[in-house]
């Protein structure tokens, strides 16, 4: 009942023609299987240009980042109407990479995560813990702990449009997974959170995505746990290839 989601994190790479080439390469190969969702996240230069490709396909377009505020004076900020106004339907709020290098956190966070949804752009919201927070044992509480905080104040009605990605810091961009078996307890206190905060009913219909070193290799593991809804791939969807095998996962 929960469609998966897969959605390629771009960062930092791809010039505006690069990003065209991988798009026209993500469509030749996509088919048209309707009982998954792809999304693409590229830097913000490329957001326009590849709107225009993907509209009307099976690619939906999204951005790495939003500001919370609507307009003004926020040298380098973009907003979320400006998102919408591209042709984004999702927006990536609250990754480790913003958390660590540009001040993110938990509150500013649920600031973007209700501008987001006060916009009609989806937040694909990640939380995730450090390598020193796992070994000392604290992994689950700081993760429900970033749970709670970046979701404050929303409904369970809007939690239709929200995605969680779970990214273990220390898996991300390392080639370092965290174990199928330990992602999918960790998605499953994710949700057990959901449910404390919102009813079982809902807690059962959000998409909760892995991220940290999904390649083509490790997918198909993942997507077998009952609690993991999709993946947030960063270096492997920078190729169509590996992207689409991932996104191909049995
Ligand atoms: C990410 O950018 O969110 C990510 C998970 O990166 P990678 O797949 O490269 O680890």
């Amino acid at each position: 009942m929960r469609k998966p989601i897969i959605a390629g994190n771009w960062k930092m790479y791809k010039t505006l023609g690069e990003a065209r080439e991988l798009v026209a390469g993500l469509l030749a190969g996509l088919g048209d299987a309707t009982d998954r969702e792809v999304v693409v996240c590229p830097p913000y230069t490329a957001l326009a240009s590849v709107g225009e490709q993907v509209a009307n396909t099976g690619i939906s377009l999204g951005a790495q980042e939003v500001f919370y505020e609507a307009q003004g004076a926020f040298t380098g900020a973009i907003a979320p109407q400006m998102l919408c106004d591209v042709g984004c339907r999702y927006v990536i709020v609250g990754h480790s990479e913003r958390r660590q290098f540009f001040g993110d956190t938990d509150a500013s966070v649920n600031r973007k995560l209700h501008a987001a949804l006060a916009n009609g752009l989806r937040p694909i919201m990640c939380v995730g813990e450090s390598k020193p927070q796992r070994d000392a044992g604290e992994a689950e509480a700081i993760v429900t702990a970033q749970v709670r905080a970046g979701l404050a104040g929303v409904s369970a009605a809007q939690m239709a449009e929200v995605v969680i990605a779970y990214e273990p810091i220390w898996a991300i961009g390392t080639g370092d997974t965290a174990t199928s078996a330990d992602a999918q307890a960790m998605h499953a206190a994710i949700r057990a959170t959901l449910a404390e905060l919102f009813g079982a009913e809902t807690a059962q219909t959000v998409r909760i995505q892995y991220g940290g070193s999904v390649k083509p290799d490790n997918i198909d593991e993942l997507m077998a746990q009952p609690d993991i809804d999709g993946a947030l791939v960063g270096g492997a969807s920078l190729k169509a290839d590996s992207f689409l095998r991932i996104i191909q996962f049995q």
